[in-house]
């Protein structure tokens, strides 16, 4: 059978990558002398092959993205629709069903789960989407049937916005595409009930990949007092409200975030140990320390300080700043969770600031644990991209 679909032929040795695991067609890689880019239409898909017109798989192609084209599927031929997503999906869901008690947790992570450019995130009934690829975008009517078929959620909501949209020049919005528009989801962690506001959410609304690391937080955090920095909705300080903190400070620059975490306390009955202090991290944890306040576990878990490779210096700086301030702030025994969602940045390179911050304050740091995106998060070893949250959990004396 040959392929209905449109030939995208690579140069010689250029499916040497995609062959060994990675989806990934860059413009350089492309043979544009036998099948020009331009002549695609953005999110248009297209029979890969090798330079001998062997067939690689099924891709999607964005003539404007740098990334030109990721794979779908290997199978030669055919196209990518909804049998394709559905079957996914399924896949996927069985993976999510054996680690989770409850329908919360993310349920499509991109490229780990077969479908490049799409983010599912599941809560309970609701299920929220993100669709970073042209390729994905004309696909949206293909994932709405296969998550009612599959999944068959109340309600499917795209909250399709960020850099990587525009990057594909897709349009930023907000929509149901299955149900109605609901004003709030609800996350649950370890039997804690979180509302977030869709108006004010970041990404989907909850960060599920911190997950398993806040649990190992719960098993191995002591003391009385937790200060939680970049806290959004308090995932960290809640839960360790409801576990070992009898007080817990909540710092977080957006005022609707801080509002979020007392609704949140006050809801799991928390409000007596839970405090919110709407400012920016590096000014508060200064603050902080002139005030002569002692914690016993400090979280810092920021947004990517590191956007763009050029940052990288800039952002090195911030790591270690924010790490130098936490730790003038920790009990003489003290617990630091310290992460980075910077795809840029290693871990050896945040484990170099942690030293780097411990020898300017004078204390003595052992790394207990190293943490990483949660299992819902899935990496693959092919591809490095998917592998972007690095922490540490570390004693400090
Ligand atoms: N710790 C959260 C996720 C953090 S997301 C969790 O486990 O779910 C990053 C948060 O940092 C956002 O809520 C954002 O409002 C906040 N933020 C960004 N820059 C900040 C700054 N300079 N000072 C304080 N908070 C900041």
């Amino acid at each position: 059978m040959t392929s209905p679909l449109p030939p995208l032929r690579l140069k010689r040795g250029e499916d040497r990558r995609l062959r060994h695991g990675h989806p990934w067609i860059y413009s350089n890689e492309i043979d544009t002398a036998q099948t020009p880019l331009k002549a695609f239409e953005p999110g248009e898909q297209v029979q890969v092959q090798d330079s001998r017109g062997e067939p690689v798989g099924i891709a999607y192609v964005n003539p404007h993205s740098l990334i030109s084209a990721r794979l779908l599927s290997r199978r030669p031929d055919g196209a990518a629709d909804r049998g394709l997503v559905a079957e996914r999906l399924r896949v996927a869901l069985r993976l999510r069903e054996r680690l989770y008690p409850t329908p919360h947790y993310r349920l499509v992570h991109g490229e780990s789960d077969g479908l490049p450019g799409l983010v599912l995130d599941r809560y309970g009934e609701v299920v929220v989407g993100q669709i970073a690829t042209a390729g994905m975008e004309r696909l949206r009517p293909e994932i709405e049937a296969a998550v009612a078929e599959v999944v068959g959620p109340a309600c499917l909501v795209w909250r399709n916005a960020g850099s990587a949209r525009r990057l594909e020049q897709l349009p930023e919005y907000v929509e149901a595409g299955i149900g109605e528009l609901p004003d709030r989801i609800q996350a649950v962690e370890d039997g804690l009930t979180f509302t977030v506001p869709l108006v004010s959410a970041q990404k989907t609304g909850w960060f599920y990949d911190q997950r398993a690391n806040r649990d190992l937080l719960m098993r191995l955090g002591s003391g009385e007092r937790l200060l939680d920095v970049f806290a959004y909705q308090g995932g960290w300080g809640l839960r360790a409200a409801a576990t070992f903190a009898r007080e817990v400070i909540c710092v977080d620059s957006s005022l609707p975030s801080c509002q979020a975490i007392e609704a949140n306390a006050a809801a799991n009955g928390l409000s007596g140990r839970v405090d919110t202090l709407h400012a920016d991290a590096f000014e508060a944890l200064k603050a902080l320390r002139e005030d002569g306040q002692r914690f016993d576990v400090v979280v810092l878990d920021p947004p990517a300080f590191i956007k763009r490779r050029k940052d990288h210096k800039e952002g090195v700086q911030a790591y270690r700043r924010i790490n130098q301030l936490a730790m003038k702030l920790l009990a003489p025994d003290g617990l630091l969770v310290t992460c980075s969602c910077s795809h840029h940045l290693s871990e050896e390179e945040l484990m170099a600031a942690v030293q780097d911050s411990a020898v300017r304050t004078g204390r003595h740091v052992a790394v207990l644990a190293r943490l990483q995106q949660g299992p819902d998060h899935p990496v693959l070893p092919a591809v490095a991209e998917t592998a972007y949250l690095k922490g540490l959990l570390c004693r400090v004396t």
